[in-house]
C-alpha cells in the first residue's frame, strides 16, 4: 500500500507507540497496516518486556504479527552469535497443520525482512531433505508442525538447547489432532529457561492445565470473546433434506453475488463427493483435504486466492488457520462437530474489518448441533430459506414461536415466481450477539427471511411458511 499522510499518522499513533524498532515499522509499513489491532496492542508490550503471554485470540485478528513482530524485536536484540558458532535455533514457532504453519514462515519473512535473521519452515507430507538442509545451513526461526519436528529431533537434525523463546499456535487445535504427546515430548527438549507465548482459539481446561507447566506468570489477553466475535458477520440457516443439500448449494452460489466462497464439509469423502456435484451443476471446484498432496493443496490455495476463484470445499482440519482474504461467503454445507469449529469456519469471512456472510445447511439430523451453537453464540440463526418437506420444523422448541411470521409483506412477496428472489439475503445478526438475544425487531426480519426464502413448490412453501422454531 502507498504511505499517505494518514497512514503515517496511524503508525505514528500505534507501531510507534509499541515501541518496536525502526526496521520492523518498515516491514509494517511496507504490508500496509495502518493501526494495530486489539491482540497486537495487548500482546506486544508484555512480550517485547520478556513476559510469557497467554492469549485467547483467532485466526483473523492479527495474532500472528502480534507475536512475530516483538519476538524479531527480541532475537535482534538479543544479538547475533559470531558467524563460526553458526546459527541456532532460537525461537521455536509450533503450529497444528501445514498450511497453517506456511502461513507463519511467510509472516516472518515479511515482518523481518529488514532483520538479517533466517527462518525456515517444516512439515511433513514431503520431503525431508531440503527441511534438513536448510536447518543445517543455520535459522534463527524454526517453524514447525510437531509430528516432522519430533522427527527430525530423533534423527538428531533439530536441537533445540538454544531456544529462547517458544511460541505454541493453535494450541486448542493442536490438542484436537492428537499432538499432546509430540507437543510434551518437545517442550521437554527446550530449555527451561525461556519466554514462552501460548496461543489458542478456545480456552478448554485442558489448555489451562498446559499452560500452568510451560508457561510462568503469563499475561494473559483476549480478543473477541466467541459469544460475539461474529457481529460482523451476516449469518443464516437454510432447513434441507440431506439430499437436497447440492441442489440447494447450487441454487444459492447461482443466485448471489458470490465472489470467493469457501465451503465447509465433515468428511474428506463428502469434500470429493460436493465437488463432483458442483462440477456437475456447471462450477468450478476444488476441495483442499488431508488426503490431497502437499503440492495439490498448496495449488488449490493458489488458485482459489486468483481473482474469479473455483468454489473451495474442505475439510475443518485442512481449513483451519487458513489466511484467505476476501472471502465473501462461507457456507456450513455439513454442519461441524463442534459449536467452537463453527465459529472457526464463518471466521474464514470477515477478515480485517470486513463483511461476510456465512450460510448454514441443516438438515434434520443437524438441528441439536444447530442448537448448540445458537448457545455458544448467544444468537439465533436467522432462518434465510429452508426445505419444507421436512414438516414441523419445531427444533427450538424451548423458543416462543417467531412473531409475524407468516402475515408479513414479505411472506406475500415470497410467491413471486422469480425463483432469484427465493433466497433471502440473510439479515444481519449483530445486534442479536451483541445484545445476547434476538431482539423483537431482529425477530421480525428473520421471520422474514424465512418466508422470503422458501424452496420448493407453492404448497410446499405454505408448509414452509408455518414453520416454527
Ligand atoms: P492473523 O490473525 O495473524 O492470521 O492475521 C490476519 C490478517 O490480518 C493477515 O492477512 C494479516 O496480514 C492482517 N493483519 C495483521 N495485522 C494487521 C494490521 N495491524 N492491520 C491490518 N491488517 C493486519
Amino acid at each position: 500500500m502507498k504511505e499517505t499522510p494518514r497512514s503515517r499518522v496511524g503508525l505514528v499513533m500505534s507501531f510507534v507507540e509499541l515501541e518496536l524498532s525502526e526496521n520492523l515499522l518498515r516491514a509494517v509499513r511496507e504490508e500496509g497496516y495502518e493501526i494495530a489491532t486489539p491482540i497486537q496492542l495487548q500482546a506486544i508490550p508484555p512480550i517485547l518486556a520478556g513476559s510469557d503471554v497467554l492469549g485467547c485470540a483467532q485466526t483473523g485478528t492479527g495474532k500472528t504479527a502480534a507475536f512475530a513482530l516483538p519476538t524479531l524485536q527480541r532475537l535482534v536484540a538479543g544479538g547475533q552469535p559470531p558467524r563460526q558458532r553458526g546459527r541456532a535455533i532460537r525461537t521455536l514457532i509450533l503450529a497444528p497443520t501445514r498450511e497453517l504453519a506456511a502461513q507463519i514462515g511467510e509472516s516472518f519473512r515479511a515482518y523481518g525482512r529488514f532483520t538479517g535473521l533466517k527462518h525456515t519452515v517444516i512439515f511433513g507430507g514431503v520431503g525431508q531433505m531440503p527441511q534438513v538442509r536448510a536447518i543445517q545451513h543455520g535459522v534463527d526461526v524454526l517453524v514447525a508442525t510437531p509430528g516432522r519436528l519430533l522427527d527430525l529431533m530423533n534423527q538428531g537434525f533439530v536441537r533445540l538447547d538454544k531456544v529462547e523463546i517458544l511460541i505454541l499456535d493453535e494450541a486448542d487445535q493442536m490438542l484436537d489432532m492428537g499432538f499432546i504427546h509430540d507437543l510434551r515430548r518437545i517442550v521437554a527438549r527446550v530449555p527451561r529457561e525461556r519466554q514462552t507465548l501460548m496461543f489458542s482459539a478456545t480456552m478448554p481446561e485442558e489448555i489451562r492445565r498446559l499452560a500452568d507447566q510451560w508457561l510462568s506468570n503469563p499475561v494473559e489477553v483476549r480478543v473477541t470473546p466467541q459469544a460475539t466475535m461474529a457481529d460482523r458477520i451476516a449469518q443464516s440457516v437454510y432447513f434441507v433434506e440431506k439430499k437436497a443439500k447440492p441442489q440447494l448449494l447450487a441454487r444459492y452460489l447461482r443466485e448471489e453475488n458470490v465472489t470467493r466462497t469457501l465451503v465447509f464439509t465433515r468428511t474428506k469423502h463428502g469434500a470429493d463427493k460436493l465437488v463432483r456435484a458442483l462440477e456437475e451443476h456447471g462450477f468450478r471446484a476444488a476441495a483442499i483435504h488431508g488426503n490431497k498432496s502437499q503440492s495439490a493443496r498448496q495449488q488449490v490455495l493458489a488458485q482459489f486466492k486468483l481473482p474469479n476463484p473455483p468454489v473451495l470445499v474442505a475439510t475443518d482440519i485442512a481449513a483451519r488457520g487458513l489466511d484467505i482474504d476476501s472471502v465473501s461467503h462461507v457456507v456450513n454445507y455439513d454442519l461441524p462437530l463442534t459449536p467452537e469449529i463453527y465459529v472457526h469456519r464463518i471466521g474464514r469471512t470477515a477478515r480485517a474489518g470486513a463483511e461476510g456472510i456465512a450460510i448454514t445447511l441443516c438438515d434434520r439430523d443437524e438441528r441439536s448441533m444447530l442448537r448448540e451453537i445458537e448457545r455458544l453464540t448467544r444468537q439465533r440463526l436467522p432462518i434465510a430459506g429452508g426445505d419444507a418437506s421436512q414438516g414441523d420444523h419445531t427444533h427450538h422448541e424451548s423458543h416462543q414461536p417467531r412473531p409475524h411470521q407468516v402475515h408479513t409483506p414479505a411472506a406475500s412477496e415470497s410467491r413471486r415466481p422469480r425463483f432469484g428472489k427465493r433466497f433471502a439475503k440473510p439479515a444481519r445478526s449483530g445486534s442479536a450477539s451483541a445484545g445476547g438475544s434476538a431482539s423483537p425487531s431482529n425477530r421480525g426480519s428473520t421471520g422474514a427471511a424465512g418466508t422470503h426464502g422458501g424452496f420448493g413448490s407453492s404448497a410446499k412453501k405454505h408448509r414452509f411458511r408455518s414453520y416454527q422454531r
